[in-house]
């Protein structure tokens, strides 16, 4: 038996990979409409949290404190030898005594952030960094396999974690440098739709001029599924990483502060590609 605990953007769609023939999984959320969609999928949706049990729960939840809120009730009634693998991009410090939590009941926790959006998520291509149990991970792998395409096992607890915040903060900076580029070359004469065809077959490529400004950004939809606010999260994260463990940062961090300098302009709400729009047409945090 199969629960997904957390059904937004990314949880309904990986929901949505794990109905079908055989048992339903099981769901929840703490929004009302959220369940209702999830029984209208095909899912069975107890009335509490206590009945989303299973031998594998996976969880995609935004942020540590909501984590916490699902695990130790869980927990208590989880089977032992089941396995949670939390999807939500959390810290690692926090992930590890999340697995510590589980270990003292039985339990497997792993941290499994993913990449790829909520479209890869509803396609099952999800790339996914796991953090914990070698074994754990294997026992789960039949149903993370359907959600995930590549299934990087990184190394102990909160491995998983560090991999998803070095990527994030990578695509933070990216989307930023690419703002400020492309409205460089607009101040000088050249749209971005004159750059970007010739910028991604060179060098100055990255996905936020392969895929984000074409999918999201020129195409005005601005619909990714990821908000602004989850991409701040992130960042802190990150930065908290950085300061925790005496890595500096300087570049990545100038242009991480630029997500908390524009929150007025790009509020937490938004499509988190707002921001590199945002910067072209000329704001500056
Ligand atoms: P979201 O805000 O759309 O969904 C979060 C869901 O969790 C909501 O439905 C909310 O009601 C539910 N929730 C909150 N607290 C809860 C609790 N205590 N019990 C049960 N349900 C609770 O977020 P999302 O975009 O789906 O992202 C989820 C996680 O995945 C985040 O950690 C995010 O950083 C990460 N992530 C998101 C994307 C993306 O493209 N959206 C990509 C990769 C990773």
């Amino acid at each position: 038996m199969v629960a997904v605990i957390g059904l937004g953007n990314m949880g309904m769609a990986m929901l949505g990979r794990l109905v079908g023939p055989g048992t339903p999984p099981r769901a929840h959320d703490l929004d009302a409409g959220k369940r209702a969609a999830a029984a209208a999928l095909g899912a069975e949706v107890p009335d509490t949290l206590a009945g989303a049990v299973g031998e594998v729960i996976v969880l995609s939840l935004p942020s540590e404190a909501a984590t916490a809120a699902v695990l130790a009730p869980l927990l208590s009634v989880l089977p032992p030898g089941a396995v949670v693998a939390d999807t939500s991009t959390l810290s690692p410090v926090a992930v590890r005594g999340f697995a510590e939590q589980a270990a003292a009941r039985g339990c497997a926790y792993l941290d499994a952030p993913v990449s790829g959006g909520a479209a890869g998520a509803a396609a099952g291509t999800l790339a996914m960094m796991v953090g914990g149990d070698a074994a754990a991970l294997a026992a789960a792998r039949p149903v993370l396999d359907r959600l995930a395409t590549r299934i990087v096992h990184i190394g102990g607890s909160g491995a998983g974690q560090v991999a998803k915040l070095v990527n994030n903060l990578m695509v933070a900076t990216n989307l930023v440098v690419a703002g400020e580029a492309l409205r460089l070359g607009v101040r000088a004469g050249v749209p971005p739709e004159a750059l970007l065809p010739v910028i991604n077959g060179a060098t100055g490529r990255s996905a936020a001029t392969e895929v984000n400004w074409p999918r999201w950004i020129a195409s005005g939809t601005f619909d990714s599924g990821f908000t602004a606010g989850l991409m701040r999260k992130d960042v802190r994260l990150a930065l908290g990483l950085a300061e925790a463990v005496g890595a500096p940062l300087d570049a990545t961090a100038r242009a991480a502060a630029a997500w908390d300098g524009l929150a007025a302009a790009v509020p937490d709400d938004a499509d988190f590609n707002r921001l590199a729009a945002a910067i072209l047409d000329g704001a500056t945090p």
